[in-house]
């Protein structure tokens, strides 16, 4: 079995949740005791955070690089960034390591091709509605139509994921406000919507909502198991 890596902390809310699908996808694939080989960096969050507040993404590059470096050399195969913002500067983490970055804008991209959605509503990080590091993936390269919030919806979607998810803090009312925003994302014309920010299912599960949701952590742990055998 191939050794996992996992570049995590951001926030450590969400990489217990890939800890727990890698092992839940290791075990449903292989059975019995088996559980997944995993090497994980896990940074400090609120120097990242200081870090992509000022806009200093290079910055964030070098401490994510060098951590990535570290899972490296603990003997991981591959790398999953588990968080989706970062994923701003994985072509800088990409130069400084020889194993692959596995993207997530690529793995959920893929399995929302699959399922046959063509439109699809982006939850996120306003770095991640609003940029093209991770649309212009879903756009360019893999050819899906994405619709964002409104700008006051963007807001209140990025506010919640740094002032409450990211702490592990969940609330009925946000999650009401998630709920009428993902039905606006249909009224607009989406077929489905990403869980952009891999704390979001921590809040809305499929359960809450007829709207197909990708959960985009769980997206991404299915990947790494899938390429646990390959
Ligand atoms: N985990 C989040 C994401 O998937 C947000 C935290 C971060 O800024 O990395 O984008």
């Amino acid at each position: 079995m191939k050794t996992i890596g996992l570049l995590g902390g951001m926030s450590w809310e969400s990489t217990a949740g890939y800890y727990k699908a890698i092992n839940e996808g290791v075990k449903d694939k292989l059975g019995g005791l088996h559980s997944a080989q995993i090497a994980m960096f896990s940074v400090d969050f609120a120097i990242i955070e200081k870090l992509q507040n000022k806009g200093d993404w290079a910055g964030a590059a070098i401490i994510l690089s060098d951590a990535a470096q570290k899972v490296e050399a603990a003997g991981a195969d591959f790398l999953l960034i588990c968080t989706n913002t970062m994923h701003k500067v994985a072509p800088e983490i990409q130069r400084t390591i020889n194993i692959p970055v596995i993207h997530i804008a690529d793995a959920t991209a893929e399995t929302l091709i699959e399922n046959g959605i063509k439109t699809v509503g982006l939850l996120g990080t306003a770095f991640t509605m609003e940029q093209d590091f991770y649309k212009g993936i879903l756009e360019e390269k893999h050819g899906l139509d994405v619709i964002v919030p409104n700008l006051q919806d963007r807001k209140i979607v990025h506010e919640i994921i740094y002032n409450e998810l990211c702490l592990g803090k969940i609330t009925p009312a946000s999650k009401a406000e998630y709920l009428k925003i993902i039905s606006t994302l249909c009224e607009n014309g989406a077929e489905a919507v990403i869980l952009g920010c891999t704390e979001i299912s921590m809040l809305v599960k499929q359960a809450d909502t007829t709207t197909p949701l990708y959960d985009t952590t769980q997206i991404h742990a299915n990947k790494a198991v899938e390429l646990l055998t390959n």
